[in-house]
């Protein structure tokens, strides 16, 4: 079985950065790449930035200086070439089926065979993400569903599919066991997966029902936090973590999903205060702040 001595992440944001980060902590070299800037003069400045705040992320996403430079920073169009030399490569861009379709497209072009490419979606079906790739790419792939923080979040969800190769599946499930620190728990390609298709569903309905019952984001956060055995930040801190304006992606992406009579088409609306919020940039840590301010 052959080792993953160089992996890739395609996407700096907030999950991709993170995954990047935890990757270098198992002391294998990653490049971090995301899209060109327009009218940038410098190529690889989302990735280069995303490397500065992982260097002053709290908690530390790096466990040493070391590991921090493990992580190279690049750009698409630049070092797509440099996939050739990645034994895994990780795609965590934005959760839209088109964009993650062009970019396997891209990625398939290059890679040599055998090259694990895994997804990091939060709910979009295997079988969505390979309909039409080639046969070769449809062996090689798997979803990778990591959770916020990577370093810390001990979760992994892999899901693959009928044409995965098993072998591919044995080799990144070991090195996110013994590599990663991960818990590997494996899904069945359902939308959502596990968590999300639980975890969506009680956070929206927990923030329509905080909003209805009057009460604030610390009195509600203050019980559905450590007490209900969610991590300390509560929900509304949870949001902010993973990022509000992820919500409307993973909900719309359940929605065309999941069929016309299930509980969650019923239950599961629009929360128009989390619209507004997105609209004026207050999307969470990652923006100007969330539900919590920024200090
Ligand atoms: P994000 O918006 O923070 O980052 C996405 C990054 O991808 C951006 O930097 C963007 O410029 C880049 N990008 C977009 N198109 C690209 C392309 N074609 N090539 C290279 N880079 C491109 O998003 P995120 O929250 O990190 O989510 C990324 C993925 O991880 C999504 O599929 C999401 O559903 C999933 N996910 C997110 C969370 C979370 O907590 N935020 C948790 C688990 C899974």
């Amino acid at each position: 079985m052959s080792e993953i001595r160089k992996a890739a992440v395609i996407g700096a944001g907030v999950m991709g950065a993170g995954i990047a980060a935890h990757i270098a902590n198992a002391g294998v070299e990653v490049l971090l790449l995301d899209i060109v800037p327009e009218g940038a003069t410098n190529r690889s400045a989302i990735a280069e930035k995303a490397v500065e705040r992982l260097l002053k992320a709290e908690p530390a996403a790096f466990m040493s200086k070391r590991s921090a430079k493990l992580v190279k920073a690049g750009n698409i169009e630049d070092d797509l070439p440099a996939l050739a030399e990645c034994d895994w490569i990780v795609e965590a861009v934005v959760e839209r089926l088109d964009v993650k379709q062009a970019l396997y497209r891209k990625i398939d072009a290059v890679r040599k065979p055998g090259t694990a490419v895994s997804s990091n979606t939060s709910t979009i079906p295997l079988a969505a993400l390979t309909e039409g790739l080639s046969d070769g790419f449809r062996r090689d792939f798997l979803i990778t569903h990591f959770f916020n923080p990577p370093r810390y979040m001990r979760l992994l969800e892999i899901v693959s599919g009928p044409e995965t190769d098993p072998a591919t599946v044995a080799r990144v499930s070991a090195f996110a066991d013994v590599k990663l620190g991960k818990t590997v728990v494996t899904c069945k390609d359902t939308p959502g997966f596990i968590a999300n298709r639980l975890g969506t569903y009680w956070m929206q309905l927990a923030v329509g029902e905080a909003f209805a019952l009057g009460l604030t984001v610390e009195e509600a956060d203050s019980v559905m936090g450590r007490p209900f055995g969610i991590p300390k930040t509560g929900v509304f801190g949870l949001l902010d973590l993973v990022g509000l304006d992820l919500m409307p992606h993973v909900q719309g992406s359940l929605e065309r999903a999941l069929p016309k009579d299930d509980p969650f088409q019923k239950t599961v609306r629009d929360i128009p205060l989390i619209r507004t919020m997105i609209e004026t940039g207050l999307i969470g840590r990652k923006g100007k702040g969330g539900f919590y301010r920024l200090n």
